[in-house]
């Protein structure tokens, strides 16, 4: 970058994807990057279809995070400096040695939304290809697991068929389980921006809380929490009976009507029954009910508080299920709409970045999947069948089934479920190998081997945000002298391998030009992602990518705004499926000693695990220390003060707060923030109290849903 240069990148934080304009900035300010040499200026870009110019507080902050204040800066083996060559060569020599003597599924890699897909791409091609297993899972399993099966099972593929401008268009938003006023800034100011233009537009939130999200909510449906099947599986039998049911749609565009309207009117078929178990008034729900009748043009956009649950693939269904009665599907201003949390969720799954996926939207269940993949890598080594998911992963670390883990730009410490059974696992494996940029984390303290990375600014690569537009982000500054780009640890690691043939990259354009190809090998139409018109892009090309939506095809040469415009789903049969559901509750009830149910989730100003906002002011003026919300009644049946701290415990755990009484939170729960790491809270890190159980079919933990109680501290 020179002095005058503007680079064009993508937001390091959520899942909106927000494109943004760098610039050096040469006035003097507070805050100095003296080994980077300059400072930054950030601004929204115009023209990214996701922003148009805006950008959130975080985002508009990132340019306060590119010092080196706390990064790590050089290999490590056992607390101590080394060369690149010998930490390459000691984790290369483990991991041989390991499978040799235990198999491959003795090994796995942990990785992140936060990684570019070009990173990804390497993780996935080497671990499934070359080492023989699918042992590679990533902190997406946490966010969107059960929002990708609720596709696959309605569409036969993980596709989100909406676009952004939809949420302009549509005369109904329902957001169900999403703070989206604070976990996805930008795509619910476009929304709040539509509702001032259009007062008529209708917006509910379905939200055990009452959030930042229910300011401009007209109806707000505070249900029992983990109810959100019964809402969705009632309103599917009111539409059974009302002038919305499109059977000519149903008729010829879908299957498996008749089983799914049967076991919703049998459990939830009167509004009087689905408002006595969603604990709402019969007058709220049925508001609720009448503008989805009424409204054509309705969008759900779903998040956590739909996934991250043990029937949380059942509750996206249920969603789906009443989209596809209605035929609100591939159209204007209509549709489900699952909005992710990290910037490359999507993209990890486009390469296969889950322990059940293979690459390109293929997965394990077809042998001819594998053989196709195997034969595109030339891969020697080929994983036949899913790998561990999350909570099974660090499960088998800790029964020593895995004895080397590469954990790459996350913090399972502080963030997976029942965070000090995983911290406890790490300790005790024989080798847990961390690739992050910074030197000090809660995961870092318990590795063996440390690779410093590369950050966002300083290396280049692609993502892909919540309504499949992939963008670059591009490297706009020198990282420290000594880190490297994950693809290129990785690259290295194969080469020490002995796969130098197989990882010839030279540059991340040469791995997304991989990618592309992959993307269309052998695709015959029945793989929804498809960029394969890119595979021979130059690298000036590559340099210069606009946002596109995927896939790319012959008619749709600059993206796909929407999906199943076409009326033709990935399905063997090309229709899409009902799914029969039957409401479940959460694994785990409150108790007599744990009478309160614990839901986590994101503050406003926040990022993950706070590395990079946390060296905000602004940022950590919004919220500087973990915090408990409690019901005022329950506040003073509890003895528990405004301002003062709260200890929040169950058998895994405690946690440490302070005390803000909310009459917004609903009566016997409790929020607790999922930022905060030992560094920055010695008691702060609410998932050592989450209960390790998930969603049968996806994997995602329960984190809404532990029971726990609460006292004074
Ligand atoms: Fe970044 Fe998300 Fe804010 Fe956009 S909404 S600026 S992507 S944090």
């Amino acid at each position: 970058m020179t002095e005058t240069s503007t680079i064009q990148t993508t937001c390091p934080y959520c899942g909106v994807g927000c494109g943004m304009d760098i610039s050096p900035k040469p006035e003097k300010n507070s805050r100095s990057n003296k080994l980077a040499g300059f400072e930054v200026k950030v601004i929204g870009s115009e023209f990214h279809p996701a922003n148009f110019g805006k950008l959130c507080v975080k985002g508009s902050s990132a340019g306060e995070t590119v010092d080196f204040d706390g990064r790590m800066l050089n290999p490590q083996v056992n607390g101590e400096v080394v060369s690149w060559d010998s930490a390459l060569s000691t984790v290369a020599d483990k991991f041989r040695s390991v499978i040799d003597e235990h198999g491959s599924d003795a090994v796995a890699f942990y990785v992140s939304g936060q990684l570019l897909t070009e990173d990804y791409y390497v993780a996935n091609k080497l671990i499934k290809g070359f080492l023989g297993t699918a042992n590679i899972d990533t902190n997406s399993r946490l966010c969107m697991a059960s929002a990708v099966v609720g596709y696959k099972r309605a569409f036969g593929s993980d596709t989100v068929p909406c676009s952004y401008e939809d949420l302009e268009q549509a005369e109904l938003i329902v957001f169900v389980g999403s703070n989206a006023a604070w976990a996805h800034p930008i795509v619910y100011q476009r929304i709040a921006a539509e509702k001032r233009r259009r007062p008529d537009m209708k917006i509910v939130v379905v939200d055990p809380r009452k959030t930042a999200t229910c300011d401009i909510a007209d109806l707000h449906l505070n249900l029992k929490p983990g109810t959100d099947a019964v809402l969705f599986n009632g309103l599917l039998a009111q539409l059974s009976k009302s002038p919305a049911l499109n059977q000519g749609y149903i008729n010829a565009h879908t299957e498996g009507f008749a089983d799914a309207i049967a076991k919703a009117v049998e459990r939830q078929g009167t509004i009087e029954k689905v408002a006595e178990q969603c604990e709402l008034s019969v007058e709220d729900l049925s508001q609720f009910y009448n503008w989805v009748i009424e409204n054509d043009k309705m969008v759900s956009l779903y998040s956590q508080g739909v996934n991250q649950s043990s029937s949380g693939v059942d509750k996206s269904n249920a969603i789906i299920n009443c989209h596809l009665a209605t035929g609100r599907i591939g159209k204007e201003g209509m549709g489900p709409f699952s909005i992710t949390g990290q910037p490359n969720a999507m993209g990890g799954r486009e390469v296969g970045g889950l322990a059940n996926q293979l690459a390109a939207h293929m997965d394990f269940n077809k042998p001819e999947s594998i053989d196709k993949v195997a034969r595109f890598w030339k891969a020697e080594n080929m994983a036949q069948e899913n790998g561990l998911k999350a909570i099974d992963m660090f499960n088998a670390v800790a029964d020593k089934k895995i004895k080397a883990i590469w954990i790459m730009n996350t913090n399972p410490v502080v963030s997976m479920p029942d965070a000090d059974a995983v911290k406890k696992a790490l300790q005790d494996c024989e080798m847990v190998v961390v690739s992050d940029c910074m030197q000090n984390t809660d995961t870092t303290q318990v590795a063996d081997v440390l690779f410093p990375a590369l950050t966002w600014g300083e290396t280049d690569g692609s993502v892909t945000n919540s309504d499949r537009t992939i963008s670059r982000q591009r490297k706009f500054m020198q990282g420290p002298e000594n880190a490297r780009a994950d693809w290129w640890i990785m690259t290295q690691v194969a080469h020490k391998l002995g796969l130098a043939d197989k990882f010839q990259y030279e540059s991340a354009a040469d791995i997304f030009r991989e990618h592309a190809a992959l993307s269309g090998f052998e695709n015959d139409g029945s793989r929804d992602f498809d960029i394969s018109l890119l595979e021979n892009m130059t690298d000036g090309e590559y340099s210069s990518m606009q946002p596109f939506q995927w896939p790319l095809t012959a008619d749709k040469r600059h993206g796909t705004k929407r999906m199943f415009e076409d009326n033709y789903f990935f399905t063997p049969s090309g229709k899409a499926q009902f799914i029969a559901i039957t409401p479940k509750a959460p694994v785990h009830p409150t108790t007599k000693e744990y009478p309160f149910i614990l839901n986590t989730g994101r503050v406003r100003d926040q990022w993950h695990t706070m590395t990079r906002t946390a060296k905000t002011a602004k940022l950590m003026a919004h919220t500087d220390e973990p915090y408990v919300m409690v019901h005022p009644a329950d506040a003073t049946d509890n003895k528990l003060m405004e301002g003062e701290l709260a200890k929040v415990e169950n058998e895994l755990g405690l946690v440490i707060a302070r005390v803000r009484i909310d009459r917004g939170q609903r009566k016997g729960s409790l929020f607790v923030p999922i930022h905060w790491t030992a560094q920055y809270a010695s008691h702060g890190r609410v998932d050592v109290l989450v209960q390790p159980v998930g969603d049968p079919l996806s994997g995602q933990p329960e984190s809404k849903h532990s029971p726990v109680k609460i006292a004074p501290y």
